[in-house]
């Protein structure tokens, strides 16, 4: 299986074979077709599966598909539970959206949020945050999830294991009904299995 006959488009291609990656792994062949026809996933997967391109290569894909809006509003919000998981993310996106227009940014707690808010105010089309970061600068307004079409929950069992589930039970109110959901979780604990039952719709499973 190639990136190609996962009917990748153009750019992202492009950014992949400057990346040398040269062919999708498991968790990417069978998480892409899947997302790209927009359903929500439940997928099992560890850090370092490439479970980050499974989500963010759809997403961009969509995105890069979708009518363009006038101003930069979210549309795609990946959240993460800490910060090293979350830089990471960014830099797949940078690599990833190379070659197409769209604009991304990450926010996470422990530093001055100034340049964030810096960063967030020029507009930009997908947001990876942490959490507890996220919550913050939406309640002093310099975020508004209501234009978001694609949500991400990456490593739901370490999020829970570190707390942040009162903090997701928080934002999840705040996003819009009509979104796809990609919901990932190295292992399925009860406790995960009904956090995905409540956030997902349809949700095909993928495990690697
Ligand atoms: P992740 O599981 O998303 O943290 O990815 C683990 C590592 O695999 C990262 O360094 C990625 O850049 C790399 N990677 C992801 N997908 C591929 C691929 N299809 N071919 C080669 N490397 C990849």
């Amino acid at each position: 299986m190639t990136f190609k006959e996962l009917n990748i488009s153009e750019p992202i291609l492009k950014a992949l074979t400057s990346k040398n990656y040269e062919r999708p792994t498991p968790i990417q062949e069978k998480a892409i077709p899947i997302a790209l026809k927009g359903h929500d996933l439940l997928g099992i997967a560890q850090t370092g599966t490439g479970k980050t391109a499974a989500f963010a290569i759809p997403i961009i894909q969509q995105l890069e598909q979708q009518s363009p809006s006038k101003r930069r509003e979210i549309k795609a919000l990946i959240i993460t539970p800490t910060r090293e998981l979350a830089i990471q993310i960014d830099e797949c996106f940078k690599d990833y959206t190379r070659y197409t227009t769209l604009r991304h940014t990450v926010i996470f707690g422990g530093v001055n949020q100034r340049q964030q808010v810096e960063s967030l105010k020029r507009g930009i089309d997908i947001l990876i945050a942490t959490p507890g970061r996220l919550l913050d600068l939406i309640n002093q307004k310099y975020i508004t999830l209501n234009h978001i079409r694609h949500f991400v929950l990456d490593e739901a069992d370490r999020m829970l294991d570190m707390g942040f589930i009162h903090d997701i039970k928080r934002l999840l109110p705040l996003l819009p009904n009509q979104r796809q959901t990609l919901f990932f979780s190295a292992t399925m604990p009860q406790a995960i299995a009904k956090l995905s039952n409540s956030i997902l719709k349809d949700p095909v499973k993928v495990e690697v």
